[in-house]
């Protein structure tokens, strides 16, 4: 446990301030580092007021007249989903789409991997983040995971599979339709290759793993662990990717292929809380993705895991979250100290 190294490095910015009588001002900044990739996030001690000016405020009026505008043309509503979205041949799903509950799905008309299915997750057009319901989650999770199965079966290299969701306009959905995406193929993409590796070297190295270790040592910190909801451990992450990020880890899975419908369960059970929580806190969007490690392979170096984040607020001219730091420094600003996050969402589990 103590292979594991929570690194940070504190500076300090100064600068004379306008805004208290051109005095002096300090500002306290928390450089931390993924103790698996050594990703950066920038924490900042002063930015928490400004959240509200970066992330603004939900336009509900606004979501509800795009909701209504583009539910006559949503090809995942119920009357059209049948008829107008693509099929899997009988190679790849025999059954064609995948269907738990209201959940379906589809290939993805537009893909961006060797599999990319697409899963419309409610007969709803729309939903509030509160009305996530752990159920129709664990749907959503089982038909993906029902596909990935099958996937697998029709190529056997096809080993590199995400469960993925964008919610709303500024966390990237094209589609205001309540929906998952399952990508992959034989080819890792960037992130899931660096976790991998960071895995496998720790792995090799302490002769334990990572995934495990981080449970135990977080639960012994008390600092950033959350809870728990079936096998699954919930922490705050200590050097996040986004906003109010959360981790889950499956424990003893390592992949997609050891995922039933227990595993579902307790992950629709754990965002569905998160969701509640971020809907509390004034946040309208998100985004996850769960990670497998490579099907078909022994990994005992890895644990399949989840992390989920708020995006920009939905509002008129909204502003982006993602900007040069993120997409050109590889780095991510946190607004609510990690501790802090656990704190409040310690209560919700
Ligand atoms: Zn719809």
């Amino acid at each position: 446990m103590e292979n594991i190294q929570f690194v940070s490095f504190k500076r300090k910015s100064k600068f004379i301030n306008p805004l208290k009588n051109f005095q002096e001002d300090v500002h306290l900044l928390e450089y931390r580092q993924d103790p698996l990739m050594s990703t950066m996030s920038i924490l900042g001690y002063n930015l928490a007021d400004k959240a509200k000016m970066l992330f603004g405020d939900t336009d509900h009026d606004l979501i509800e007249q795009v909701a209504q505008e583009s539910k006559p043309h949503c090809f995942m509503c119920p009357k059209k989903v049948n008829m107008t979205t693509p099929k899997y041949s009988s190679d790849i799903l025999p059954q064609e789409r995948v269907t738990v509950g209201e959940a379906i799905l589809f290939p993805n008309l537009f893909p961006l991997s060797e599999f990319h299915a697409v899963c419309a997750l409610t007969h709803t057009h729309y939903l509030n983040l509160r009305d996530f319901s752990p159920e129709i989650l664990a749907n959503g999770i089982q038909a993906c995971l029902k596909f990935v199965k099958s996937a697998f079966n029709a190529n056997s290299s096809a080993k590199y599979m995400t469960i993925n969701c964008n919610y709303l306009f500024p966390a990237g959905a094209s589609v205001i339709h309540p929906h998952m995406q399952v990508l992959g193929g034989d080819v890792p993409y960037t992130y899931l290759k660096n976790m991998f590796e960071g895995s496998l070297q720790y792995f090799e190295k302490n002769q334990s793993n990572f995934w495990n270790d981080l449970i135990s040592v977080e639960k012994k910190a008390k600092e950033r662990y959350i809870g728990k909801t079936g096998e699954i451990e919930w922490i705050a992450t200590f050097s996040p990717l986004g906003n109010n990020e959360v981790q889950g880890i499956i424990g003893e899975k390592s992949n997609f292929l050891g995922l039933s419908h227990s595993e579902a369960k307790a992950l629709g059970e754990g965002i569905s809380k998160i969701l509640k929580f971020y809907e509390e806190e004034g946040y309208s969007t998100f985004n996850f993705v769960i990670y497998s490690g490579p099907m078909g392979e022994t990994t005992d170096w890895f644990w399949s895991n989840i992390r989920i984040i708020s995006r920009a607020n939905v509002y008129k001219n909204y502003r982006t979250d993602d900007y040069f730091l993120q997409k050109l420094l590889g780095t991510e600003i946190v607004l609510t100290p990690p501790e802090k996050l656990a704190d409040k969402l310690k209560a919700k589990f």
